[in-house]
């Protein structure tokens, strides 16, 4: 069986890696073509993708090893701009593997679109009105899209509340919608508008809003995983985490900062498989806010054993079909990589990574501190930065990591006098 644990990947040249890769997903010599063509997204593609293009913006695609989740073996492709977040993803899989690794679990990929209906002189009465028309907005819906439904998807409830408005309250009916493999926003926007009329007429007021909702809390992703404390680095350190879990629990500064480094790892899958990063992040933080308070999105606590337990829950709405998942190149062959056969799946696999890049950032924060981990990585880019080419950048980087100045005056002395000796 292959295995995702590929130790000293770090250290191999890139094309190297490239065939450990090409090897383990069974990528075709096209494919890996593509991989190394930095222009893999042709300027016709891009143009059919949005409006006005003028280019294609590039970023590093890196892979995470070692993940073990559900028993299964993962490489996770992450597109990134940020140094340092693929090893630490590497790292924490690593620490989690020797206690079997994540697991994982998800909810159906159901999606709520938002009809909103003003003008009621009694909404109450509305509501009933709508929630009996039920079947007819359902089979309406899903005359929309066959495809979707043949596939086990499609309206499968409609909902009905009514909430206070600024003068005066209003309804909103709510299509509960099974987007199976999609991420689902235009099938459910397309549904929203379709019935709008069958709840013009039932109610006697007026639709305005017909939109999908990104605060998908009927499709939840979770994961769980337990370290050992004697491979985290003992009690100590264990401690430390669950005492930093919960300064992100009581500070809402502290915590959005929590939550931006699980939203390292998400995102960075998301980009890479051509997922919409922005409904996730505002899925994922009106989520951690979902009962009035920012909170984290994942806990840390220490077992009867003394080991560290940590819990991930978040909605994750991605598709493995529709938006851009499946036209761009390289989100095709991230999948394949990843070997991903359905939606849920990538989600469940996304939340694993999400609880690893939290685990690698509190564990460097309650040891060594963040920056050292991050600066030696950085500290190439900022002798890039400086004008250092080719070898000289590897040289200014090691010697500015050993006088721990990582600054971009002091790579641009160390280039003058290495140019000039
Ligand atoms: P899509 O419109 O491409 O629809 C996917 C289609 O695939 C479905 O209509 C279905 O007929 C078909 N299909 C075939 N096999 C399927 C299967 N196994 N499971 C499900 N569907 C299957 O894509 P989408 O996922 O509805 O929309 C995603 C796009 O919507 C993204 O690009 C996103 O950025 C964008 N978007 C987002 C928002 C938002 O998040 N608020 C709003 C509008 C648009």
């Amino acid at each position: 069986m292959k295995t995702s644990r590929i130790p000293g990947f770090y250290n191999l040249p890139p094309d190297e890696r490239l065939n450990l890769v090409k090897e383990y997903a069974d990528l075709t010599d096209e494919e890996v073509k593509a991989l190394k063509d930095t222009g893999a997204l042709p300027l016709e593609q891009a143009d059919r993708m949005v409006e006005n293009v003028i280019g294609v913006i590039q970023l590093p695609l890196g892979i995470a090893v070692n993940f073990l989740i559900n028993g299964r073996d993962y490489l996770i492709p992450m597109a990134i701009e940020e140094p340092s977040v693929i090893a630490a993803a590497s790292n924490a899989a690593r620490l989690a593997r020797e206690s079997g690794g994540f697991q994982a679990q998800s909810m159906e990929s159901i999606m709520i679109g938002q009809i909103q209906v003003t003008g009621l002189r009694d909404p109450y009465r509305a509501r009933f009105s709508v929630l009996m028309e039920e079947e007819r907005i359902i089979e309406e819906a899903n005359r929309r899209d066959p495809v979707l439904v043949a596939h086990g998807g499609g309206v499968k409830r409609v909902t009905a509340r009514v909430i206070p408005g600024v003068h005066k309250p209003m309804l909103l009916v709510e299509l509960h919608v099974d987007c199976r493999d999609a991420m689902g926003a235009n099938i459910v926007n397309t549904m929203a508008e379709a019935v709008a009329p069958i709840i013009e007429e039932a109610t006697g007021g007026d639709v305005l809003l017909r939109i999908v909702s990104n605060l998908c809390v009927e499709r939840l992703a979770r994961a769980s995983v337990t370290i050992k404390k004697d491979v985290i680095g003992g009690e100590e350190v264990v401690d430390g985490i669950v005492e930093a879990y919960m300064l992100a629990a009581s500070d809402i500064y502290r915590c959005a900062t929590h939550n931006k480094g699980v939203m390292n790892g998400i995102i960075a899958v998301a980009l890479a498989t051509g997922n919409d990063t922005r409904a996730l992040e505002a899925g994922a933080h009106s989520y951690a806010a979902l009962h009035g308070s920012y909170k984290p999105l994942t806990v840390w606590e220490k077992t009867v054993e003394g080991d560290l337990a940590g819990t991930i829950e978040l909605p994750i709405a991605v598709g493995v079909i529709g938006g851009a998942t499946a036209v761009h190149p390289i989100a095709k062959i991230s999948r394949k990589i990843l070997k991903v056969k359905t939606a849920r799946e990538l989600a469940e696999v996304m939340a694993a990574v999400g609880l690893a890049q939290n685990l690698a950032a509190l564990r460097a924060l309650v040891t060594e501190g963040i920056q050292r981990g991050h600066m030696k990585l950085h500290a190439r880019n900022i002798a890039a930065m400086a004008g250092a080419e080719g070898p000289l950048i590897d040289e200014i980087a090691r010697r500015m990591v050993e006088e721990g100045n990582i600054r971009i005056d002091r790579a641009k002395e160390l280039l003058q006098s290495l140019k000039g000796s």
